[in-house]
């Protein structure tokens, strides 16, 4: 049989696929072996070349109407074939809600292991995987290898950077594939109302914490997110236990990268900060100078949030017109 090789990339979300392409790329060089993508679904197959100019060495493609509807199981026996044919080493696959599903079906398959939401992945002196991942509600870090391979690792939208596109040349395969029928039957699909900007894509992000007393309080914090192009954030607490928000920012929630990220009246535990910790800059209002956001903050001020934040709105509003 075919020895292992090669690192693979799947999501069928964009933005992901692209950011694992990069880390994709790293890892297939440190392995001195081909990088790939899986590229399924209907009509994409014009979206092949431009992921050879991202770093991918070549593309699978695998078109066909039955990926139409996102129903797991064409996806599941599609990679699953290409898996078995081609043997990779490694896979990457977006942790969407479609691909958690589809990692653990998939790796139940082929009989290998899988660290799910792994947030660093190396390569070892024995070139094997290693992936990092937080454990225990966030209060742990665990660092695990691979017994088998495939090596398959979920990794959640913005953990690593997109790639500059590069003038290469790669391959594009196209390969028939016998796609299993699903075995759900989708009813109705909805389209939710999506903010004219999602929280994940925000430069700028003014984030409060269960140091805001009131629903209506947050409107300090939005008029300093206005005036700074930027977008409001809470933590968990305020969207689960007092439904003021339908999202959050953290490990159980959304995950963002701003250039700036100011935290008002919240305390930092790890479960926030997983979701915010690669912001490039961290301001942070606490009263309690052992809020542990203060241990990842790059500028603190220990004070007030009902004092402080209209302040520096005001001053803020000031300077933009002098
Ligand atoms: C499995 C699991 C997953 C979780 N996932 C997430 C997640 O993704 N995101 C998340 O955010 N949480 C998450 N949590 C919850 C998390 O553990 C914390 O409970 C939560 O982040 C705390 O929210 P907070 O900082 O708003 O509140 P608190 O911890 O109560 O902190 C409030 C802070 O405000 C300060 N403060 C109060 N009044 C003022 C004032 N007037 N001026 C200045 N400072 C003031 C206080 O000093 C305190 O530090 C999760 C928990 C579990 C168990």
């Amino acid at each position: 049989m075919n020895e292992f090789k090669s690192v693979w990339v799947f999501s069928e979300n964009r933005d992901l696929m692209l950011e694992m392409l990069c880390k994709g790329r790293e890892l297939a060089d440190k392995l001195q072996t081909e990088l790939a993508v899986i590229l399924l679904g209907c009509k994409i197959k014009d979206q092949a070349e431009i992921l050879i100019k991202y770093g991918a060495d070549k593309v699978y493609v695998v078109d066909d109407p039955k990926f139409e509807k996102l129903q797991t199981e064409p996806y599941l026996s599609a990679l699953t074939n290409l898996a078995t044919r081609y043997r990779p080493e490694i896979i990457l696959i977006g942790s969407t809600k479609r691909g958690k599903e589809l990692a653990a079906r998939l790796t139940t398959r082929l009989e290998t292991g899988l660290v799910s939401d792994a947030f660093k992945l190396e390569i070892d002196e024995n070139k094997r995987l290693i992936a990092t991942r937080i454990v225990y509600s966030g209060n742990g870090v665990a660092t695990e290898t691979y017994q088998t391979k495939p090596q398959v690792a979920t990794v959640q939208p913005r953990t690593f950077e997109k790639p500059k596109l590069m003038e290469r040349k790669g391959q594009v395969v196209e390969v028939n594939v016998t796609l299993e029928e699903p075995k759900t039957e989708v009813i109705e699909i909805k389209p939710v109302e999506v903010k004219k900007v999602r929280i994940e894509d925000a430069r700028i992000i003014v984030s409060g914490g269960r140091g805001v007393e009131k629903k209506e309080d947050f409107k300090m914090l939005e008029d300093l997110a206005t005036l700074l192009g930027g977008y409001v954030g809470n933590t968990r607490p305020l969207a689960e236990d007092r439904k003021w928000f339908s999202e959050w920012v953290g490990l159980s929630g959304k995950k963002v990268k701003p250039d700036l990220y100011v935290a008002c009246g919240l305390s930092g535990v790890i479960q926030h900060i997983a979701g915010m910790r690669d912001s490039k800059v961290i301001v942070a209002i606490n009263k309690d100078q052992e809020a542990p956001i203060f241990q990842v903050a790059d500028y603190i001020v220990v004070d007030d949030i009902y004092q402080i934040v209209p302040a520096l709105t005001e001053a803020l509003r000031k300077m933009l017109k002098s």
